[in-house]
């Protein structure tokens, strides 16, 4: 007799690579769909698994049965299947896990069943109001990219396009009429960060309306929800979002922008380590869409594929109100003795206040100084889990004004000592300037002065930035709120306009060149080109001055020229010669354990691994001390493997992952970050 049985192919969310084989009992085969949520028995354990698939046959003998079918219908459509799939494989994750991470959290919660809703009066009537704002007149060259992209939109298949323009330049506009050009709908809008959500999410709704769903961690679990289904279930074809934004379940994507392109915020740093642009642009390539991606300082590698003809280059030469870029000046600070703000920024500043014009200030660490030490014996207090020193926070918030020692990598905190508790000493030193230090240095020098700090500790929780900025788009400008000064991390130099801002300050712009990462020159042109952007968007033209110890700097001297073009030149010579990217590729491997002795020990066994295995094409540097030794009372070595094909170089990173499993490290973590943006 014909064996009638099926069986469903499911992957569950746990780091196990298999596919997993489950009888389909015979009132659930009518129901059950590739795509659905399932649970299953897992050893001892029922675990929520995922169908990927449904076979006529098991590969195993010993078969169980799936317990129940959560969904009414698929919540996986192929395409994200596919996309998933892709993800851990290039990603070294297991597939279940890149499920996992692509679906809201309620929807990996097993109690949470996605019925179906039935669609409300007000939903239906609201649909039928969409008030859709007419296009404005684009200028020539926006007219010229929308031109090509529209070309790419007509003739389907996969596109990728540079679009590169400073702040103010159109892009936004572009990327509504390219939309509103969609014959099918389905586009994508991807933003580096939470804080520049209501920005976009405000102009795109004005144009089109109830359509227009959003994704980011400042929703609620149920909120975040909400949307999801919105898109699924097809009432709303545009989405605006943070990295979690590239898995909205639309069946079919025809349009998916990234703004910023270049920012490291798209790259998750924990657990499945992907990098959200690279994410679009595969599921670009998936699903035979065009991709945007756009950016005022578009990445090397990005500037590169476009050179390389790999991406079609569009770009938006000037702003649209035809205002200049700003004056940039350097200061050398050696020169200026000590001081936090130079004469020249001093006098700047007192120049915009008595005009009542507003300033901008970027100090790129937050508390008060970096760290403390005793100036007789040069004790510095570090974090007991990380090999980093303590942030000296003189105030930590409204509530407590209590100095506290903080840790920025796991946030221990120690109450700061008076006396060096090393030789007794009392002249204990606040070394660098973070911006409390700041802030304080500022209001005794401008007692007048309305002064606002934004950083992670004025915030305190993550989203009230983005509260703070949503009703301050709201009110159209945060220069509404009286502020003369404002001064912050790089979050003030991202995305965010503030009007009326004349003069721009980098406090100190080197902190960025002393991290040792093959992108920090790239970084700190970046950073200050948005920062640049962010002044003379008014009737008077803006000034940017920046302090540093390094005025020679390549970085520093293309920004003071305003030339992009300069500065890629130069640094992709460095690339070719040093063989990184986008010459090479890298993978970085992180190798982990609490017991510092434990892990040493297997250095010389990991080295003998290397050491025998065929290294043909392949660069390895290390296994050498991470950057960042200990962290999280974790101690760190890497290894940076580079090649120039990836397809070697992750073939060679999966047999050395799948060697140093088989000897059992005991003890030993091993994490894998392809195509890494930080090496510390
Ligand atoms: P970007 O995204 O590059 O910062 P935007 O698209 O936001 O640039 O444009 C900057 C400002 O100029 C916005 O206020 C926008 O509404 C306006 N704008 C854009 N394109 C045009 C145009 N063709 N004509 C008039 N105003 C425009
Ligand atoms: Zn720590």
């Amino acid at each position: 007799m014909m064996d009638r049985n099926r069986y469903a192919r499911v992957v569950v969310g746990i780091p196990v690579d298999n596919i997993f084989d489950y009888l389909i009992p015979e009132p659930l085969l009518e129901r059950l769909k590739v795509g659905m949520r399932v649970l299953v028995p897992f050893g001892k354990r029922r675990l929520l698994g995922y169908v990927i698939g449904i076979a006529d046959k098991a590969e195993v003998t010993d078969i169980k049965e799936v317990r129940e079918v959560l969904d009414d219908e698929p919540i996986l459509p192929e395409n994200l299947l596919k996309l998933t799939r892709w993800m851990a494989n290039y990603y070294f994750y297991s597939w279940g896990m890149a499920i996992k991470t692509s679906l809201p959290s309620r929807l990996n919660s097993p109690v949470h069943k996605a019925r179906k809703r039935k669609v409300s009066e007000t939903d239906k009537y609201e649909r039928l109001h969409l008030p859709e704002r007419s296009d404005i007149a684009l200028n020539k060259f926006q007219f010229d990219a929308l031109k090509r992209i529209k070309e790419g939109l007509k003739n389907g298949g996969f596109n990728t396009f540079l679009l590169h323009g400073i702040a103010g330049s159109g892009k936004t506009e572009v990327y509504m009429q390219a939309i509103a050009n969609l014959g099918e709908k389905g586009a994508i809008v991807l933003v580096p960060e939470i804080s520049l959500t209501p920005r976009f999410v405000m102009r795109f709704r004005k144009r089109f309306g109830r359509r227009v769903a959003v994704f980011h961690s400042g929703l609620s679990e149920k909120e975040r929800f909400d949307e999801w289904r919105r898109i699924h279930k097809g009432e709303s074809e545009i989405v605006i979002g943070v990295r979690s934004a590239v898995f909205a379940p639309f069946r079919k994507v025809s349009l998916i922008i990234i703004d910023e392109e270049q920012d490291p915020s798209y790259k998750q740093e924990e657990g499945l380590r992907f990098n959200a642009r690279d994410v679009a642009i595969m599921r670009g390539k998936i699903e035979g869409a065009n991709v945007i991606l756009g950016s005022s300082t578009p990445s090397v590698e990005s500037f590169y594929n476009a050179r390389k003809g790999r991406y079609h280059y569009l770009s938006l030469p000037e702003r649209i109100d035809r205002r200049p870029f700003p004056t940039i000046s350097l200061i050398d600070i050696s020169k200026e003795k000590k001081k936090i703000i130079s004469d020249r920024l001093k006098e700047g500043i007192s120049d915009r206040l008595e005009r009542g014009e507003k300033v901008l200030l970027l100090i790129n660490r937050r508390g008060y100084s970096p760290f403390i030490l005793c100036r007789e014996c040069g004790y510095s207090p570090g974090c007991p889990d990380c090999s980093i020193t303590l942030t000296y926070h003189k105030v930590t918030n409204k509530e407590s004004v209590n100095p506290v020692l903080k840790c920025h990598y796991c946030n221990y905190k120690t109450a700061p000592p008076t006396i060096c508790p090393d030789c007794g000493g009392i002249n204990i030193g606040y070394i660098g300037v973070g911006t409390e230090r700041a802030e304080e240095e500022i209001t005794k020098s401008y007692p007048e002065a309305s002064i606002l700090r934004i950083d992670r500790d004025t915030t305190r929780r993550k989203t009230t930035f983005y509260r703070v900025s949503r009703e301050t788009f709201q009110e159209e400008g945060i220069t509404n709120q009286d502020t003369d000064i404002i001064l912050g991390t790089q979050i003030i130099a991202k995305g965010n306009d503030f009007p009326s801002v004349t003069l721009a300050g980098a406090v100190w712009a080197d902190g960025g060149l002393h991290i040792p990462d093959f992108r920090s020159g790239e970084r700190t042109f970046q950073l200050m080109t948005q920062l640049a952007e962010k002044v003379g968007t008014g009737e008077i033209p803006g000034e940017l001055i920046i302090q540093t110890h390094n005025p020679d700097h390549y970085s520093l001297r293309y920004i003071k020229a305003n030339d992009y073009y300069g500065f890629y030149k130069e640094e992709i010579s460095l690339r070719k010669e040093l063989r990184y990217p986008p010459f090479y590729r890298i993978i970085r491997i992180i190798i982990k354990c609490d017991n510092e002795e434990g892990l040493v020990k297997k250095i010389p066994e990991l080295k003998g691994i290397i050491k025998a295995s065929d290294t043909k094409d392949i660069e390895i540097l290390g296994p050498a001390p991470a950057h960042i030794y200990k962290l999280k009372g974790m101690y760190r070595w890497h290894l940076i493997l580079k090649g120039k094909s990836h397809v070697s170089l992750h073939n060679y990173a999966s047999r050395l992952n799948e060697t140093i499993k088989e000897r059992k490290f005991p003890g030993i973590r091993i994490d894998i970050d392809v195509d890494p943006i930080r090496m510390v």
